[in-house]
């Protein structure tokens, strides 16, 4: 089993990271947060960092972060591209505003590709992993409600899109997500045809209630723009056992393929702390058969209080795994 670690924080953190000691310990991929706001100003800073690391020999992915927020996980990493184009922003059941572009509206589609292209060409990466691309859902209301997508509604289905989220928008939902993975992943092949293409779903352990539009794990490892999904296993959020959960997951992906065998890899929280059960959860994957852990993140794990005594501790199990 190989074992990679995410990197987030941006350029502060980046400027912080340690590669001899990842080097050490074992951990052979970055999964590396490009932040939009970043990208504007420090774009060289981020190569840099990237040249070297790739030099060092580790196997470099790029999560691009902000740049509309339809990729991001985390609605605190502020996008410029959000706070200006108010009119490219998905409309929720109500006819407000959501605080995510529309990966349906066309104008936001072409800013979104040319971004890609010029991270690929500056970034010496081996692939990009989009990261949860989600349509806005809450309780009470879902989007998208634009022009756009109730135009694309109405030429698929040949009815008006409905006001209550049913099987037909969901379906929708997903189609449009899969297709926005397919433009993000032609922008960046276009630069080099050899990055791969990677998404994260929104995280859950069953995937039979679909409110982002990544419910359907089956349509996105059947699509040709995805070479393989990173699943984050939430047994904390969902307070069940990790064992168990890194089980479930693995064997989830695997049944999901239908004429592929994409490798679905896992993201497992990692801290020192021995409730995270991180050496544990590594063993548990080993042997489950999961081709990849990546570890989150970088500043949890390795400048935390307590990561000195544990760094010797990762190593060795990093090395039982690798056996
Ligand atoms: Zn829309």
């Amino acid at each position: 089993m190989e074992v990679g670690i995410c990197i987030a924080g941006g350029v502060d953190e980046l400027n912080r990271v340690d590669l001899d000691l990842l080097k050490q310990v074992g951990i052979q991929s970055l999964f590396i947060g490009c932040y939009e706001n970043e990208m504007r100003w420090q774009a060289g800073q981020v190569a840099t960092f990237v040249r070297d690391a790739a030099g060092a020999g580790f196997e470099i992915c790029m999560l691009p972060w902000g740049y509309g927020k339809v990729t991001d996980p985390d609605p605190a990493i502020p996008s410029l591209y959000v706070d200006t184009h108010r009119d490219q922003l998905q409309t929720d059941s109500r006819g407000r505003r959501c605080a995510k572009a529309c990966p349906n509206n066309p104008q936001f589609l072409e800013w979104f590709a040319s971004e890609m292209r010029t991270a690929a060409w500056m970034l010496e990466a081996r692939g990009f992993l989009w990261d949860e691309p989600s349509f806005y859902h809450s309780r009470t209301t879902w989007a998208c409600r634009c022009q756009y997508c109730q135009r694309l509604f109405y030429a698929a289905e040949n009815v008006h899109m409905p006001r209550e989220m049913n099987e037909q928008v969901r379906a929708f939902r997903r189609f449009s997500i899969v297709m926005f993975v397919l433009a993000a992943t032609a922008a960046v092949q276009s630069v080099d045809p050899r990055l791969y293409s990677l998404v994260m779903p929104r995280p859950t352990l069953d995937t039979a209630m679909d409110n982002s539009g990544t419910g359907d794990w089956g349509q996105l490892l059947e699509s040709s723009a995805v070479d393989g999904l990173a699943l984050y296993v939430p047994w904390q959020e969902r307070g069940v056992r990790p064992d168990q959960a890194i089980a479930e997951l693995h064997n989830l992906g695997a049944r999901k393929q239908k004429n592929t065998t994409k490798p679905c890899h896992l993201w497992l929280p990692a801290s020192p702390r021995p409730q995270d059960r991180v050496l544990a959860n590594l063993i548990t994957a080993r042997d489950t058969g999961v081709p990849r852990v990546v570890l989150t993140d970088y500043s949890t794990l390795f400048r935390a209080p307590a990561s000195q005594g544990f760094i010797s501790r990762l190593h060795d199990t990093i090395a039982r795994t690798s056996e």
